[in-house]
């Protein structure tokens, strides 16, 4: 069987996590400090805070930005249940928007989806591929915008406008006009989830860059208290000679991120751009190459001139089929011992936020996309045979679901 997304792991990556742990220190300590500057580095946005999850980072935040019930925070309709659920959990509503073509939140649906109630925009970079953010930024920075919004903290009058949160989970190293993201809004998360590009096994990081007159690296500091307990030293800091007292400054959460994710990472961003993403472009161009010369088969976009993808996963759609055609197609790809997925049930078609009132039918864009997607496996470790082999899985599903 061909799985969908093995982590690689390194031997050098093996090693490093030996270190650490031969090191006597295990939880967040030099390594994590060193991997968030890294992480800085590459992206080239101000500061990078590392912790155990995105989904931490989305909703720290949120809560950073002082978002609570009576809020609204646009989010798209296609993402994963994360994006919204960390909406919820401040009591705030997620207001869901649909998508485009290229599975990115709309444009015109933001415009029409604000209110005076708006705080923070999450555009998600789906499979990688960066959103709209000129037209986003462009439209937070609008007189019209901005004059709906009700600042209701000092953070929100500071900014003075609505929050444009990335989730980024899937997109980093992926690029807009020369900027990666991380740089290209105000605060960028990405994870570091085993099934994602680069992988602490679980894990995830808040890019921050926000302009002035914020100062980025006293926000750091600030999250580094609230992402632990409100304490306003860290295990580390408390060791020094001395220093055992500290003090709790607010009811913070616990998400910081160990030692032992760092090593991982520290290791996989050594061979992020050189090795991890030419092998995903590689397989993504061979996809590309071989399903263009099949009428049924719609392709991603993903580098356009102006955006390049991370490569995080390739989204085949199939023209003209109805959603129970591509199930049967999965099973037949499924049958040839290669695995498939599908990203994202649109979150309407979810218990929980089907409850909450939202109807797919006021999505057909969103549905359409889903209907007929198909996410091949993508990474380092899949061989150009392997490759061939997912090639000739899909195409002979989808001839026998389209001929039979
Ligand atoms: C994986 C993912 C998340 C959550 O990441 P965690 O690190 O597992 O919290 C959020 N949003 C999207 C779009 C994702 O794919």
């Amino acid at each position: 069987m061909i799985p969908f997304s093995p982590p690689k792991i390194y031997d050098e990556l093996i090693e490093e996590v030996i270190d650490t742990l031969k090191s006597g220190w295990i939880t967040t300590g030099p390594k994590t400090k060193q991997f968030e500057k890294e992480i800085t580095r590459f992206c080239g946005n101000k500061n990078t805070l590392c912790l155990n999850s995105a989904t931490a980072g989305l909703e720290i935040m949120l809560r950073w930005y002082g978002v609570k019930e009576g809020d609204e925070v646009i989010v798209p309709v296609y993402t994963y249940c994360a994006s919204a659920n960390v909406v919820v959990h401040c009591g705030a509503k997620p207001v869901l928007v649909d998508v485009g073509d290229d599975f990115n939140i709309s444009l015109e649906k933001i415009k029409g989806a604000i209110t005076e109630k708006t705080k923070v925009i999450m555009p998600v970079d789906f499979a990688g591929f960066p959103c709209d953010y000129n037209g986003i930024n462009k439209l937070v920075s609008s007189p019209e915008v901005i004059q709906l919004f009700n600042p209701n903290n000092e953070n929100q009058q500071k900014l003075g406008r609505i929050l444009v949160l990335s989730d980024a989970a899937h997109s980093l190293g992926a690029e807009y006009d020369g900027k990666k993201t991380g740089n290209l809004t105000d605060v960028s998360v990405f994870s570091f989830h085993a099934v994602k590009n680069l992988t602490t096994s679980e894990g995830g990081a808040v890019a921050l860059n926000l302009p002035e007159p914020f100062d980025n690296e006293a926000i750091y500091n600030y999250l580094c208290t609230k992402t632990l307990h409100g304490q306003n030293k860290d295990a580390l800091a408390k060791t020094k000679v001395g220093a055992w007292r500290y003090d709790v400054i607010e009811a913070g959460y616990k998400a910081n991120m160990t030692d032992i994710q760092a090593s991982m990472g520290l290791v996989e961003l050594k061979h992020y751009d050189g090795e991890t993403l030419v092998r995903r472009k590689e397989i993504f161009d061979a996809y590309t190459a071989s399903f263009s010369l099949h009428d049924w088969a719609q392709l991603p976009e993903y580098d356009t001139g102006t955006k390049r993808t991370s490569y995080h996963l390739y989204p085949l759609r199939v023209k003209d089929i109805t959603e129970a055609q591509r199930d049967q197609i999965i099973q037949h790809i499924f049958e040839s011992e290669v695995s498939v997925n599908v990203h994202f049930q649109p979150l309407p078609l979810l218990t929980f936020y089907k409850g909450l009132g939202y109807d797919i039918v006021d999505f057909p864009m969103a549905y359409d996309n889903y209907s007929r997607e198909i996410s091949l496996p993508v990474y380092y470790d899949l061989s150009d045979e392997n490759v061939k082999t997912v090639i000739d899985a899909v195409v002979n599903a989808v001839q026998k679901v389209l001929n039979g």
